[in-house]
């Protein structure tokens, strides 16, 4: 349905659009734009798009690249790509990044912005060093001490945010936190979507409103937690060292409260 709207909302409209050639629901949708500049931003989550939304035939993938079995949708050429801890434009030139935010999802939002900024005329070399100083955003991914704790936090609202988190969340005790609040929809279902097995063998402890959802999610998908009823608690809970806190959007808000709004 989004990317019906969006394909609506761009089709013959001479708007620069900036979108990522590795999803084909993402490319779909663009591709009715007259103006688009296409960015490898990798999809590490694939079920929302197993089959054409052109034709309804099978996608297959392979090798970094994507195409529909069915019909002439496939990946397009991008003009901006990682290559390891680079950024690739579209002239060849190689960005080395060295960013301090974590993971490849945001070496991929990094080639995103890169393009976006030089689309508007920013000189790459400034925009990359100028990347490099971004810390967290809105309290995602900073790094808090407390109680000779260092704490980090991660965002994930959806299936595809949490498989990125648990990417970037250190071998340490794990605190996971769900609401099911207006903001982060009231169905908790989708906990059934993300394979939480990465976290096996860690130290996992739950909490939120719904920890109790969680707490059957991960009792089937044989991940072993402790239950604690507020942030305190699973502080108090871990030895002084690394604490990683994954939680979804009001959840990570309300530990963001008890941190004193960090940035
Ligand atoms: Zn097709």
């Amino acid at each position: 349905m989004m990317a019906s709207l969006w394909r609506d909302a761009l089709r013959g409209q001479h708007t620069a659009v900036i979108a990522n050639a590795d999803d084909p629901m993402v490319v779909w949708a663009a591709r009715a734009g007259t103006d688009v500049t296409w960015v490898a931003s990798g999809q590490r989550w694939q079920d929302d798009s197993w089959v054409c939304p052109e034709c309804g035939s099978r996608i297959e993938r392979g090798s970094g690249d994507w195409w529909c079995t069915g019909c002439e949708l496939r990946r397009p050429t991008p003009q901006w790509s990682l290559d390891g801890e680079a950024v690739v434009g579209p002239t060849g030139v190689r960005h080395a990044l060295s960013l301090q935010l974590p993971g490849r999802v945001n070496r991929a939002n990094a080639a995103t912005a890169l393009a976006i900024a030089t689309r508007f005329g920013a000189d790459v070399t400034d925009a990359v060093r100028r990347l490099g100083k971004v810390t967290s955003i809105a309290g995602r991914y900073a790094t808090v001490e407390r109680d000779r704790r260092t704490i980090r936090l991660l965002l994930a609202k959806n299936p595809a945010g949490w498989l990125e988190a648990f990417d970037m969340a250190e071998h340490a005790p794990t605190l996971l936190a769900i609401n099911a609040r207006d903001p982060d929809g009231l169905d908790t279902s989708w906990l059934y979507d993300v394979d939480f097995s990465p976290l096996r063998g860690r130290r996992v402890l739950i909490a939120g409103d719904r920890a109790m959802d969680l707490a059957v999610r991960l009792e089937v998908n044989g991940v072993a937690f402790e239950h604690v009823t507020s942030f305190d608690r699973a502080l108090a809970a871990v030895p002084p060292g690394r604490l990683e806190v994954i939680a979804n959007y009001t959840a990570f808000q309300d530990i963001r409260a008890e941190l004193d709004r960090v940035n």
